[in-house]
């Protein structure tokens, strides 16, 4: 589903929350076991620094995973991502994108989802802007809006964000900002954010 260049910027634009899948978006897909039976991940450092240069540009991120892995309330808590905006452990993700989009106060179109395999083709069906790594599934890079030339995990999320912030005439200024040293992105490392008391270990 390539879409023309000029309608792809019309979407981004309208972009003011991205919601990522996890795993093979915001990670290679690798689910490394350790010695107990648990799922490490390894996340791109690029790609936590675009995040925290969208959400200072006022774009809400968020996460919707199938899984449910330790491992990434720790990544959304460095990057300060609320609770509220990080489901994890979701069977129908179009039903909980929706629910993150009403959460916000947003329009479906105004929401951005990048997914990687068949469970993420419902929720990129009803995104305004759907996007997915160079190396998604090949029946979830033809329903996407933009599929990224960079892979899951290593720089697609920084892609997507990019995108939609130079759609919306921010990019450049954070680049020269960055130029000249003056580009400042808070950072939360470790901020044990409590939250609105929700939990998404249910
Ligand atoms: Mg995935």
């Amino acid at each position: 589903m390539a879409i023309r260049r000029a309608e792809l910027v019309r979407r981004a634009r309208r972009v003011r929350a991205v919601v990522l899948d996890v795993d093979g978006v915001l990670t290679d897909a690798q689910l490394i076991y350790g010695p107990r039976g648990e799922a490490l991940k390894s996340f791109s450092a690029r790609d936590g620094f675009a995040i925290k240069l969208a959400q200072r540009e006022g774009i809400t991120v968020g996460l919707l995973s199938g899984r449910v892995a330790a491992p990434v309330r720790a990544r959304a808590r460095d990057l300060g991502i609320p609770p509220r905006l990080v489901v994890q452990g979701s069977g129908a993700k179009a039903d909980d994108l929706r629910r993150l989009a009403a959460r916000l106060g947003l329009d479906l179109a105004a929401v951005a989802f990048v997914g990687d395999d068949l469970p993420d083709l419902p929720a990129l069906a009803i995104a305004g802007l759907a996007a997915c790594p160079a190396d998604a599934a090949a029946e979830v890079r033809e329903r996407c809006h933009h599929v990224c030339v960079a892979p899951g995990g290593h720089g697609a999320v920084r892609e997507v964000i990019a995108l939609v912030l130079e759609a919306q005439g921010r990019w450049q200024g954070l680049v020269e900002a960055a130029r000249s040293g003056t580009l400042r992105v808070g950072h939360s490392d470790r901020r044990r954010s409590k939250g609105d008391g929700r939990d998404d270990r249910a």
